[in-house]
C-alpha cells in the first residue's frame, strides 16, 4: 500500500477514527487535507503526521453547504487533485421511536448522510479525474438494527446503499465507492452523544458479549481498513461495506 503523490481528503479528522486514519496515511506517504470543526485538535492530529509535505488544515461545519464547498475547493486550490475521500466525520445520539424527535433525525441525517451526499459529488468530478476512490465511514448500527438508537442506525443503513449506489454509477468511470462498518470503538463519539464516564465504561465492559472477538476496536483498526480500501491492493473491490467489528454483524442472540 503505497500512497506517495496521492491526496487524501479526511473529514473529521480532529478525532478518533479520523485522526488515527490520518496518522496510517501519513505513515504510507500520503499528502493531507484534514477536515474537522476543532483547528486545535487537527494541528495536534497534524503534529502527529510523518508526512513529507505538511497536511493541509481545513476548519468547517459540514452541515453547512458553504463549508462543505470550501473544505473540497480549498483541497484542490492547494493541491489540484483528489485521490481519496474518506467520509469519515459523523455524530451519534440515542432516541427510540417512542422517544425519538424530527429534530433528532434532521441533525442526524443532516451531519451523517446530507453532508457526505454534497461532499461526495463535489468530489467525484476530481475523482474521475485521477480514478480515485470514496471510503465512507458507516456503522454495523448501518447493516444490524440495535434498539434505541433508530435515527443513527437509519443514517448509517444510508451511508451503506449510498456506498452501494455511488460504487455502480461510478464504475463505468473506475472509480470505486466503498465503505467500513465499524463495531464500538473507543473514540469521543459516545461521550459527545450523551453517555457520562459511568456508562462509558459499562457499555465497552459490555463488548465482551457484544463482539465476538470480546472487545471493542481500536480507531487505528478501522484506519488500516480504511487505508486498504483505499489502495490498489483493493483495486477490484467496489461498493463493499466491510465489517471492523469483531464479529458483531455475524452474531445473532440465542
Ligand atoms: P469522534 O466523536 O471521536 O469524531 C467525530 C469527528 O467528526 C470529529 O472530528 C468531529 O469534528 C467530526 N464532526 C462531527 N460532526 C461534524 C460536523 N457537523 N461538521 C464537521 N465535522 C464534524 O467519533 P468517531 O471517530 O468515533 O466517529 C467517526 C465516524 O465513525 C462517525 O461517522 C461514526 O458514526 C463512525 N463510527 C464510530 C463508532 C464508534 O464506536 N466510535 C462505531 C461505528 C461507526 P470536531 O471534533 O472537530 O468537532
Amino acid at each position: 500500500m503505497a500512497f506517495a503523490g496521492k491526496v487524501i481528503l479526511i473529514t473529521g479528522a480532529s478525532s478518533g477514527i479520523g485522526a488515527a486514519t490520518a496518522k496510517h496515511f501519513a505513515g504510507l506517504g500520503a499528502t493531507l487535507a484534514l477536515a474537522g470543526r476543532n483547528l486545535e485538535n487537527l494541528k495536534k492530529v497534524a503534529s502527529d503526521c510523518s508526512t513529507k509535505s505538511i497536511p493541509l488544515l481545513l476548519t468547517g461545519e459540514l452541515t453547512n453547504e458553504k463549508d462543505t464547498k470550501a473544505i473540497l475547493d480549498k483541497t484542490i486550490e492547494h493541491f489540484g487533485k483528489l485521490d481519496v475521500l474518506v467520509n469519515n466525520a459523523g455524530i451519534i445520539e440515542t432516541g427510540g421511536i417512542e422517544n425519538t424527535s424530527l429534530e433528532q433525525f434532521d441533525r442526524m441525517m443532516n451531519t451523517n448522510v446530507r453532508s457526505l451526499y454534497h461532499l461526495s459529488l463535489l468530489a467525484v468530478p476530481h475523482l474521475v479525474k485521477t480514478k480515485g476512490n470514496i471510503v465512507n465511514v458507516s456503522s454495523v448500527n448501518g447493516m444490524r438494527a440495535f434498539p434505541g438508537v433508530l435515527a443513527y442506525c437509519m443514517s448509517k443503513t444510508a451511508v451503506d446503499h449510498f456506498t452501494r449506489c455511488a460504487a455502480l454509477d461510478l464504475a463505468p468511470k473506475q472509480v470505486r465507492v466503498n465503505c467500513v462498518n465499524p463495531g464500538v470503538t473507543v473514540t469521543n463519539l459516545h461521550k459527545r452523544g450523551g453517555m457520562n464516564e459511568e456508562q462509558y465504561e459499562v457499555f465497552l465492559k459490555k463488548c465482551k458479549d457484544t463482539h465476538a472477538l470480546g472487545r471493542p476496536g481500536k480507531p487505528e483498526e478501522v484506519a488500516k481498513t480504511i487505508a486498504f480500501l483505499a489502495s490498489d491492493d483493493a483495486s477490484f473491490i467496489t461498493g463493499a461495506t466491510m465489517p471492523v467489528d469483531g464479529g458483531r454483524h455475524a452474531m445473532c442472540p440465542r
